[in-house]
């Protein structure tokens, strides 16, 4: 039995020790950041080749994405959006998902919808300005690309009901516009199917090179006194109040913090705590060319596709779907040639032969990432369950840990990412 919640002892961060289990870019933003706080921190993690989702992903800070996705509007597009109709939508194994679907039907109910959207208002707002300071202060102010994204759509009737859909939600501190003449003529232009319409929004951004960006944040890791190893860690197993973690090969790893954000896998970590965190693999999948002609435009997104198209230094990158599918279940090989239809449907520019990828969003329920320290134990906290948006997140995310965990009042609310709310 997991031991009874009282308020953790909180300490100061003076050279005590902390263990992040997780090298994506939330453990990578949040290791740094604890690093800086004056804690002694080990970064965890055996993904030597870079394939988490964390360097798969689509590259754009989407600041816009304010309503959370467990809601009303949501399940009503769901039969449109279904993968047997053309969409992006697709439930593998659904028995095994039914008690996650349970709690997210739950979440969609419009009080919770609103405070959802409320807490990841506040996040959302100051995701860009802590991207702005992590780019500096790792000296890669130019792997932040501050010039919004756009998106399109191919017909007349498309475009009326995307925007009037866009310009009636909350869309947070971004703006948004119509795509203009000369914009839509440069799109075109590098486009065999017509676009009928589209919107820019200003305040989005994305990062220009994934793979730089984890070098980067792991250099300055290192030169902050980090220390990074190739590791998994087997499980985490508790003693009181306090937890330890036991690594691939049966060691034992004892730290003054543990701090969890292992992404779609940290269900499986604090589950063998008795801590509940109801997350599921909502996968996603892209195709990257190493040769294109496409131009640099701000990410593109083909809205009736479902498809964000992303110009990165290494690549131009075609990147779609939600299954939410067991995190091990074979990607299903239709959605890479569905997604090979759609940019030879478009006739966007590439050559050569595609790499294609998988990879897991760790959603939980309520569409909130949980970020926090633990009730019941004290010397655990945590940083997972980003969805969509663990990118965007990543930079906000590792100051609020630091703040979190010196127990100093944070810059943003975070009693509703508390993990405590799936007790
Ligand atoms: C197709 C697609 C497009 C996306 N586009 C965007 C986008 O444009 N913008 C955006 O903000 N987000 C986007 N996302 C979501 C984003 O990629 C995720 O939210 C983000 O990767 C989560 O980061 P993370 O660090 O929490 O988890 P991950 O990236 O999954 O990293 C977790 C790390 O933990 C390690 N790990 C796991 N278990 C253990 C263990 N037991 N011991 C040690 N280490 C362990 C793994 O090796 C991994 O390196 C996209 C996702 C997909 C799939």
């Amino acid at each position: 039995m997991t031991p009874p919640p009282r308020r953790a002892a909180r300490m100061t961060s003076s050279s005590a020790s902390v263990l992040v289990v997780g090298g994506g870019v939330v453990g990578r933003a949040c290791a740094l950041a604890l690093q800086r706080d004056g804690w002694q921190v080990a970064l965890l993690d055996p993904d030597a080749g870079g394939v988490a989702s964390s360097w798969g992903n689509a590259g754009h800070i989407a600041t816009e994405q304010v309503q959370p996705l467990a809601s009303l509007a949501t399940l009503r597009s769901a039969p449109r959006r279904w993968h047997a109709f053309g969409g992006p939508l697709d439930l593998r194994e659904p028995l095994h998902r039914l008690p996650w679907v349970m709690r997210y039907l739950r979440a969609c109910v419009p009080s919770r919808f609103d405070a959802g959207r409320t807490a990841l208002r506040g996040l959302l707002a100051d995701a860009l300005p802590a991207w702005r300071r992590l780019a500096q202060s790792i000296n890669a102010p130019e792997l932040l690309h501050e010039q919004g994204h756009w998106v399109c759509w191919e017909s007349a009737s498309g475009a009326r009901r995307g925007e009037a859909a866009w310009r009636g939600a909350d869309i947070g501190t971004t703006t948004l516009s119509a795509l203009g003449d000369a914009r839509r003529a440069t799109l075109q232009s590098h486009l065999a199917a017509p676009i009928a319409g589209g919107i820019a929004f200003d305040g989005t951004a994305q990062i220009a090179d994934l793979p730089a960006l984890a070098q980067r944040l792991g250099a300055a890791f290192a030169q902050a006194g980090g220390i990074q190893r190739s590791l998994r860690v087997q499980s985490l197993r508790r003693e009181g109040r306090r937890v330890h973690a036991i690594a691939d090969d049966g060691t034992r790893l004892d730290a003054d913090l543990v701090l969890v954000c292992a992404g779609v896998r940290s269900g499986a970590l604090m589950d063998a705590l008795g801590v509940r965190a109801p997350l599921v693999a909502e996968r996603g999948y892209h195709l990257h060319w190493a040769a294109h002609d496409w131009p640099a435009l701000p990410p593109v997104v083909f809205e009736d596709r479902s498809m964000i198209l992303t110009r990165f230094a290494g690549g131009l990158r075609a990147a779609g779907f939600v299954e939410y599918a067991g995190i091990d279940t074979p990607p299903d090989l239709r959605k890479w040639a569905r997604l090979r239809e759609h940019v030879e449907q478009l006739g966007i520019p590439v050559r050569g032969e595609p790499v294609p990828w998988f990879g897991a969003r760790p959603t939980l329920p309520d569409y909130l990432p949980a970020l926090g320290r633990s009730e019941c134990f004290d010397n655990l906290a945590y940083a997972f369950g980003h969805q969509h948006l663990g990118l965007t997140l990543a930079a906000i995310s590792g100051e609020l840990l630091a703040d979190l965990c010196a127990g100093r009042p944070g810059a943003v609310a975070s009693a509703a990412f508390d993990l405590g709310r799936f007790a």
